[in-house]
């Protein structure tokens, strides 16, 4: 019998072309999703980068509370 071997066009994955394999030319139906949904992986990756750059500023923020909480506990003493 022949084989027919492809790589899977997502992850790259060395993938064997059968009848059984429903999710050729993927290697799985994980893959064959996540190229379908590209697009949609794309608009997640936007608010992923906003949270990215928000995490420094909320770090401040604690730093910030932190200095604050140092204040009122020199006030409180
Ligand atoms: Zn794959």
């Amino acid at each position: 019998m022949k084989k027919t071997i492809v790589n899977c066009p997502q992850c790259g994955k060395v993938v064997v072309w059968e009848t059984g394999n429903r999710f050729r030319p993927f290697c799985s139906e994980r893959c064959k999703l996540i190229d379908l949904g590209q697009w949609a992986a794309e608009s997640y990756r936007i608010p992923e980068n906003e949270k990215q750059e928000d995490e420094p500023h909320e770090d401040d923020k604690k730093d910030e509370r932190k200095d604050k909480k140092k204040d009122t506990k020199k006030d409180e003493w």
